[in-house]
């Protein structure tokens, strides 16, 4: 079998096998564009590591054989030496994480072959010295560091600043320097060319595997490759003089797309220079001034390489004397902002369809168009401090905050800008959430209700950042054993769960014309609905700008935290008789009706899906003394009463307790009086506007195991809307409506038949429903997961992915048995699985008719739901 191919001739190419760096130059090379000849050893050989078969080896040999034909140069040759980069490249490029070595095939002898043939002394010892260094280090593992400190004391001897100002008499010094230092570390530097090419190809399919290439590829959710593949290419040299060169372009801008060449170059300089920082590169525009032939040859090859692969190229080139070649060529890693517009003016330009530029984008980047977005250079002058996970996009900075009435408190006494840092939050936070820059929590995953809620208020968050501890009765956060107090300054950064400390810089986003003609284009192709989840006016409003198509959840517990509502709520909760419960629940029917008013007017025309009461009622009561004395002065009752009622109301398990359905069922009063509020804030709709359009009112039972729970709830509906009807002389047929329930539980999937009989709609809660099928608990499973997906259990978090194979099988089974009770049931999702791509994928495919999910995922949805459908 042929693992060895000179470049473009492999019979049928792909980057699998070539990788991509490899099917770069392949490419490049059947175009007809100067390439340094060279070959590509196989991705296939990576597994064999040092032992690389008899007939793998022979191949290099013969690849090395053509190589000094055609180039006419020898490997080893003291007076006209062949001399080739060994470089790796996998088919999905993983920037700096695998290794390189240029210049090789360098010894005594070829070097001074090399200054005789070039009448350049300078730059054979120039070649020499990086060669040393670059090999010393990649293949035989001497650190960096240490041949650093060799080359900055000949420079300090010497007085000189740059590494160009060094003269060949000092660069020898620099060569004495190194060899004394591979003598120390590691024995004698290698001098036969063979040996150094073998040696180099062992280390670079040895790099694949480096615990940084590792990381990298786990951090990106990078799977099923086989390794990477080796490169072996005749140098050509940058590192000539004036008249030479080397630098990296891009045909378009990858941080803001805009079209035209973008990129920087170094004369005089190898690869490794431009990034290294040594010398600051110049902008690819000035070298029009600098090497004008060449420029105008360079944006040739720019424009014919995107033509070609209709797409934006991330290219490397060197110049030689003047005369160019190409290194590389691939599609170039870009922001989300770039990528949109990218993809948008390709298609005016005529290069790719909708569909394709559809396609190119990464829905899950699309948050970072939403959100202000921290200045990714001024994040490396900032201390990191601890990294947790991304709950919620978008940058933070303010003083730290330790519990939700503090932020309230401080921002009322004039303080701008806080942030609150949480062991983890709790529903009583809400005020304090909503009124700060950012949540930073110790606990808590993805699903966590930190996490939920500020996803849902599009607000900056970080959860589950273990290496914190927070202490708010001490109002210190200890991290790192240095501890900070309210007057200090952090900065979160949602997108990828860094904290920072002190202020980090940020960038303001703008919503740019190309973002909304690509939403449009998303329109044209999906069949999924998209719905937000939302329950005030604000996150609708925003919901409906970002082109939701109604509420597929409202959270109605999430209404009776604002205000003094509270107190009403904790009436209603610790009433001991139907009657006294009835009362509180009448202070409440207003408040409710009004949210839903609000809810309706901005939703005209769309449907709005309102949940009934879900969490447990203990997490409205009273926790501290003060609040539980003003509930016993409110009630007339003891203070000691209102204690045991309290304590009383205790759950061991409240996620598995006495919520959803349970609480209607024991007190259909409760629903009784949701019911009721969501109908007559329809029929005020009606009454305040006559033409007003209902897009359907969907009343929605939650967490349903039994039929008998939504036989009874039901029927509870039906006469609360019956009667509310009959006051306010209305019918169905002005005002539609739907009772529906949440699929959250295994027993409802399997029992999904019966239960559509009596149900308009499901609505998959999968937070809840991953929770009881995996029996891993949403609120604390941050604690095992990251451990779980270090060790590959499960390749994403389950919590944020839909876990397809399990979850996703019940979700099949309860769409099935569901159309066989009802044929037309309506199913949608509303758990925050709905606006994450992946999943949205799997719910088109399981025949779901929308997703829902919170207002700043809508676009992302709507992407990924066009992506799904092409
Ligand atoms: C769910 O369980 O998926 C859901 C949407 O409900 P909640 O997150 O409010 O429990
Ligand atoms: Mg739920």
């Amino acid at each position: 079998k042929q693992y060895c191919f000179m470049f473009g001739e492999h019979p049928n190419p792909t980057k699998a096998i070539l990788g991509g760096k490899g099917i770069g130059l392949a490419d490049m090379t059947k175009f007809g564009l100067p390439v340094p000849y060279g070959f590509t050893i196989t991705t296939e050989c990576c597994h064999f590591g040092k032992d690389l078969p008899a007939d793998v080896e022979k191949q290099i040999d013969e690849c090395i054989k053509k190589l000094e034909e055609k180039s006419g140069k020898k490997f080893g040759d003291p007076t006209n030496p062949l001399l080739v980069s060994v470089r790796s490249g996998a088919a999905i490029s993983m920037p700096g994480m695998m290794d390189t070595v240029l210049n090789l095939g360098l010894n005594a002898e070829t070097r001074e072959g090399l200054a005789k043939k070039t009448n350049n002394p300078r730059f054979a010892a120039d070649s020499y010295r990086r060669f040393m260094q670059m090999f010393g280090n990649v293949v035989m593992e001497i650190e960096h560091d240490k041949f650093e400190k060799v080359l900055a004391s000949v420079k300090s001897k010497h007085s000189r600043v740059l590494d160009t100002d060094l003269t060949t008499e000092e660069l020898d010094e620099v060569i004495v320097g190194y060899q004394d230092l591979v003598r120390k570390e590691k024995g004698e530097f290698p001098t036969d060319p063979r040996v150094q090419l073998r040696m180099a190809i062992d280390a670079v399919f040895g790099s694949w595997s480096n615990p940084r290439a590792v990381t990298y590829r786990r951090l990106n959710g990078i799977t099923g490759l086989i390794g990477t593949a080796v490169n072996v290419q005749m140098m050509v040299f940058g590192n000539t003089g004036d008249r030479s060169g080397t630098g990296v372009g891009f045909t378009r801008n990858p941080s803001t797309g805009e079209a035209g060449a973008y990129g920087e170059y170094l004369l005089n300089a190898q690869g490794e220079d431009v990034v290294a920082g040594i010398r600051t590169p110049h902008p690819i525009t000035l070298m029009e001034q600098e090497l004008p032939e060449t420029y105008k040859e360079l944006m040739a090859v720019f424009q014919l390489l995107e033509k070609n692969f209709k797409d934006m190229q991330d290219i490397e080139f060197t110049v030689e004397e003047g005369k160019l070649f190409m290194l590389q060529t691939r599609s170039g890693k870009r922001t989300a902002a770039a990528a949109v517009r990218i993809a948008v003016e390709m298609v005016e330009e005529g290069l790719i369809d909708k569909e394709e530029a559809l396609m190119r984008i990464d829905a899950d980047s699309i948050p970072q168009l939403l959100f202000p977005r921290l200045d990714d250079a001024d994040k490396k002058n900032q201390k990191l401090l601890a990294k947790g996970l991304p709950a919620s996009p978008g940058a933070a900075i303010g003083k730290l905050a330790f519990t939700a009435e503090e932020v309230v408190k401080r921002l009322a006494a004039g303080e701008k800008d806080l942030i609150l840092a949480r062991e983890e939050t709790c529903p009583d936070d809400i005020e304090g959430m909503n009124a700060a820059k950012g949540i930073v929590t110790a606990r808590g995953g993805m699903t966590s209700h930190a996490a939920v809620v500020a996803r849902g208020m599009g607000k900056c968050c970080v959860s589950g950042v273990s290496a914190l501890h927070i202490d708010a009765d001490k109002q210190q956060m200890i991290v790192g054993g240095k501890t900070y107090g309210p007057n200090d300054f952090i900065t979160l950064d949602g997108s990828t769960g860094e904290v920072f400390e002190n202020k980090v810089q940020v960038v303001e986003a703008t919503v740019s014309g190309h973002f909304q003609t690509i939403l449009d284009w998303a329109n044209e192709f999906r069949r999924l609905g998209v719905r937000a989840n939302a329950e005030n006016r604000k996150d609708a409003m925003k919901a409906r700008e970002f082109g939701a198509e109604g509420i597929g959840l409202a959270r109605t517990e999430h209404m009776f935290f604002t205000g003094n509502r509270i107190i009403a709520v904790r009436e209603m909760i610790l009433a001991d008789q139907v009657e006294k419960r009835e009362e509180a629940l009448n202070k409440l029917l207003p408040y409710q009706r009004a949210d839903f008013v609000d809810l309706f007017s901005v939703n005209e025309g769309l449907p709005v899906n309102i949940r009934l009461l879900d969490p447990p009622l203990h997490e409205f009561l009273p926790s501290t003394k003060a609040d539980m004395k003003q509930m016993a002065e409110e009630m007339h009752i003891s203070v000691e009463k209102v204690e045991h009622l309290c304590a009383s109301m205790h759950e061991i398990n409240p996620m598995i307790g006495f919520r959803g359905c349970r609480l209607g069922v024991v007190y259909p009063e409760i629903s009784r009086m949701q019911i009721r509020a969501i109908v007559e804030a329809a029929c005020e709709c009606v009454e305040k506007n006559a033409n007003y359009k209902f897009g359907g009112i969907e009343i929605m039972i939650p967490v349903v195991a039994h039929v008998k729970e939504v036989e009874i709830l039901r029927e509870v509906a039906l006469d609360t809307i019956n009667k509310v009807f009959a006051e306010k002389k209305q019918t169905k047929e002005r005002i539609p409506y739907k009772v529906g329930v949440m699929i959250e539980l295994p027993r409802a999937c399997i029992t999904a038949e019966e239960i559509a009989k009596v149900a308009e709609f499901f609505s998959f809660g999968t937070n809840d429903l991953t929770q009881t099928t995996l029996g891993y608990s949403r609120d604390d499973a941050g604690k095992f997961i990251p451990v779980y997906l270090e060790k590959n259990v499960y390749e994403k978090d389950p919590f944020q992915a839909l876990d397809q194979t399990g979850v996703g099988e019940l979700i099949h089974m309860a769409v099935e048995r569901g159309h066989k009770g009802r044929s037309d049931i309506h199913c949608g999702i509303c758990g925050e699985h709905g606006g994450e791509p992946s999943s949205i994928d799997f719910c088109h495919r399981a025949g779901l008719d929308y997703v829902s999910c919170s207002p700043f995922r809508v676009p992302v949805a709507r992407i990924a739901a066009a992506q799904a459908a092409i």
